[in-house]
């Protein structure tokens, strides 16, 4: 199913983010941890794609696993910064063959010393026009800021930019994880104002570990709120609690979210089982489960 119709949809659902082994010997443990997500019968399962192209055939592997044994769509993702044009037709094949319906689009972090160098896709457009010319009838989706991409010159550049993605076929867009839920709503007027009117689904990244934290600012730039910085402070040492309060805090943006009008909200959930679960559970007389 497309994603944009299980969006359509009034009811209230969550989806789950998964990533695929790296190494050959890590599959099976990767595989199994996606399973148990997928058991929990989210609205759909992404799975990210790493950006040098080492984790591509494991992306398309646990996609079509999900999908085939559980029956929760899937969205894979593919990057295009470090791939030849030639690289990505092949994947773009290889995604037809295995009946991949959702590909989320993504240019991908430019690997470090490689800012310079000569490179066949500089944006993620580029690969968006290549899937719709593909002659498969993907749902396409693609990646937005709320906070801004931290490469970006400005707000309006970054706008700007998001709807040539939009204009070249991108059907929904998805969000960096945020903190503040205010910055979304902010951004969600000021992508409308800009002419951007496909679905926009929130990202949610439930911080259950302290030194996610760090990781999470270098990767999204996003603004941590003091209610968000007290309570890694106060419970950081703890594990157990940490874990809890981490959970806790991301059922509260995601409440907050359905309460503004959002249907799906996509939770970066990281290969976690028991946080998927513990934050289906919470909202379980919300989400009607
Ligand atoms: P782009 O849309 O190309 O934007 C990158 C920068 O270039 C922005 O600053 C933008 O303003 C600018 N720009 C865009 N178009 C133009 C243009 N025509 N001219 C000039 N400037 C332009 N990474 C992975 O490696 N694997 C994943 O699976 C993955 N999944 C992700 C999922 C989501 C929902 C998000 C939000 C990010 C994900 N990422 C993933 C990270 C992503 O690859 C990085 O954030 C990357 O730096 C930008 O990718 P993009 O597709 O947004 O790039």
């Amino acid at each position: 199913m497309k994603i944009t119709e299980i969006i359509k949809n009034k009811k209230l659902s969550l989806s789950f983010e998964v990533f695929p082994p790296k190494t050959e010997s890590a599959f099976d443990s990767i595989k199994s941890a996606t399973e148990e997500i997928a058991a929990l019968s989210p609205s759909f399962m992404s799975v990210t794609y790493g950006a040098g192209g080492g984790t591509s055939k494991y992306t398309l592997s646990i996609a079509e696993n999900i999908e085939k044994s559980y029956g929760v769509p899937t969205l894979a993702h593919l990057t295009c910064v470090s791939s030849t044009r030639a690289t990505v037709r092949e994947r773009i094949e290889d995604m037809k063959a295995a009946g991949i319906k959702n590909v989320m689009a993504l240019r991908g972090d430019i690997p470090e010393g490689m800012e310079n160098m000569p490179r066949e896709y500089k944006h993620a457009v580029e690969l968006v026009r290549e899937l719709r010319g593909s002659g498969a009838d993907f749902c396409i989706g693609g990646a937005c800021y709320p906070e801004v991409h931290p490469e970006s010159g400005s707000k309006d550049d970054d706008l700007k930019y998001l709807r040539m993605k939009v204009d070249a076929g991108c059907d929904f867009l998805t969000t960096q994880m945020f903190f503040d839920n205010e910055l979304f709503y902010d951004f969600l007027d000021a992508a409308s104002g800009c002419g951007i009117n496909v679905p926009i689904i929130p990202g949610v990244m439930p911080i259950t570990k302290a030194n996610q934290v760090e990781r999470a600012i270098k990767l999204s730039g996003s603004y941590m709120p003091r209610r968000f910085i007290s309570l890694v402070d106060r419970f950081g040492n703890d594990p157990v609690a940490m874990m809890q309060a981490g959970i806790a805090y991301a059922t509260d943006q995601i409440i907050d979210l359905f309460a503004c009008g959002i249907t799906n909200v996509h939770v970066y959930s990281m290969n976690n089982p028991r946080v998927a679960r513990a934050i289906l559970n919470n909202l379980s007389d919300v989400l009607g489960k």
